[in-house]
């Protein structure tokens, strides 16, 4: 199993370097003919604005979308999420496929950074520990999008819509891996 994590911008090295840990085969997609014979695409933590302005000037758009379309695993980080998303409130490049509405840096300038532990039910018990860096949250989700998680009022900032996963923090940045297992089992479902 191939899985390739977006490496226009932003904080591409971490997720691969957890995929690796886990066994993954995992690989820097830059350019269209990089996205053959992948099993799923990470897209990480950065910034929005860029990931869309380069994915356009590469022609990465497309068959980014095409990609998600077929139904084969994406999940986006934070800018990835953003990206991944079908409603974001501004004129900006993205992919659109999740049908999701979402709100950039929604936390304001005064706490751009925080840490919380979070309610993850698939994940299990124990709460995961998840790291907001000026990070969107999902105002609205529309039919068939799963809500993974919410902070104490309420926001959303984890879904999953079939194949779509999208998480407003940056599992990539702890040690704990148990996002990237969830991701993995969505590419190749333990029997
Ligand atoms: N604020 C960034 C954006 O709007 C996201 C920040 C992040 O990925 N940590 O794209």
């Amino acid at each position: 199993m191939r899985i390739g994590v977006l490496a226009l911008q932003g904080d591409f090295i971490e997720h691969i370097q957890i995929l690796r840990a886990l066994g993954v085969e995992a690989v820097e997609v830059r350019l269209p003919a990089q996205l053959r014979d992948l099993a799923g695409v990470i897209l990480p933590g950065g910034e929005s604005t860029t990931f869309g302005k380069l994915a356009v000037e590469y022609g990465l758009i497309e068959p980014l979308r095409e990609f998600g379309k077929t139904g084969k695993p994406m999940w986006g980080t934070c800018a990835g999420m953003i990206f991944l998303a079908k409603e974001v409130g501004r004129a900006q490049p993205v992919l659109g496929l999740m049908d999701v509405k979402v709100k950039r840096n929604a936390f304001g300038r005064q706490v751009e950074s925080f840490e919380v532990d979070l309610d993850v039910p698939v994940l299990g018990a124990e709460p995961f520990h998840a790291i907001f860096i000026r990070a969107p949250l999902i105002e609205s989700v529309g039919e068939g999008v799963r809500v993974l998680a919410r902070l104490d009022d309420g926001a959303i900032v984890a879904a999953q819509q079939g194949n779509l996963l999208a998480t407003a923090f940056h599992p990539e940045l702890t040690r704990d891996t148990r996002w990237h297992r969830y991701f993995i089992a969505q590419v190749k479902p333990v029997a």
